[in-house]
């Protein structure tokens, strides 16, 4: 990935959040505080303020820029968890890395672990994660049987759109939804919502 492409992957993610933000924010007003879809668009469009204005010298400090963008913007819970992610993806480029898929798979695992470790959840309690484990794991699998960079995100976010089914059949055991219990239930979750629209907007970029 060269300088721009950061930039071209983060618009391509901007526009998507932009354009679910009353999808994401009324999945939140089911179970949650209504806000979901405005604290993320908020939080990536100082990511692209931010990355207009000065560009990054390489692609683990453009992720490290979006990181503490995402941190001091989009506030709730999901504000560090995501920040948390693109802050450890960015932690695992070396200078000089060109993105490729066996990169993108580490910094997808370093992503993955650093929303786990912050937030304390796992599968099946109903948060992003039940969308990013089956998406890690899908893109592991079709890079493993030789899939190219699309491919492995077209198989990661179909994944994530499982996962984001399946979170409408459990009870919520952490974040917000969890002080509903069972009558979380039959809800969606919003941020599992949002790591699949950003999935599909990875996807849109690497498919160009
Ligand atoms: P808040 O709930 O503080 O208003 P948001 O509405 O922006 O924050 O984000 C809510 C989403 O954050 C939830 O739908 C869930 O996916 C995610 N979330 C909440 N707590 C956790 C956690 N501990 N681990 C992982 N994800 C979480
Ligand atoms: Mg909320
Ligand atoms: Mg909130």
């Amino acid at each position: 990935m060269m300088k721009g492409s950061l930039k071209s992957a983060m618009e391509e993610i901007a526009s998507a959040i932009k354009a679910n933000k009353d999808y994401l924010t009324d999945l939140d007003r089911e179970i949650g505080d209504a806000d979901h879809g405005i604290n993320m668009a908020r939080g990536f469009d100082a990511v692209m303020a931010k990355l207009n204005s000065a560009e990054p010298a390489d692609l683990s400090s453009g992720l490290r820029q979006v990181a503490l963008t995402l941190i001091s913007t989009v506030g709730g819970a999901s504000g560090p968890l995501y920040g948390t992610a693109f802050l450890r993806a960015g932690k695992t480029v070396r200078q000089g890395d060109m993105l490729n898929p066996k990169l993108a798979l580490s910094m997808f695992r370093a992503a993955v672990d650093g929303v786990e470790e912050r937030g304390k959840a796992e599968e099946g309690d109903k948060t992003m994660v039940d969308a990013l484990e089956p998406a890690y794991r899908a893109f592991e699998d079709t890079l493993k049987s030789g899939g190219d960079f699309p491919e492995c995100l077209e198989a990661a976010r179909d994944a994530a759109k499982k996962g984001v089914e399946y979170t409408k059949t459990i009870p919520a055991k952490k974040g917000r939804a969890s002080y509903l219990g069972e009558r979380s239930i039959g809800h969606q979750d919003p941020g599992a919502t949002s790591v699949w629209i950003i999935l599909n907007a990875l996807l849109q970029y690497a498919q160009k």
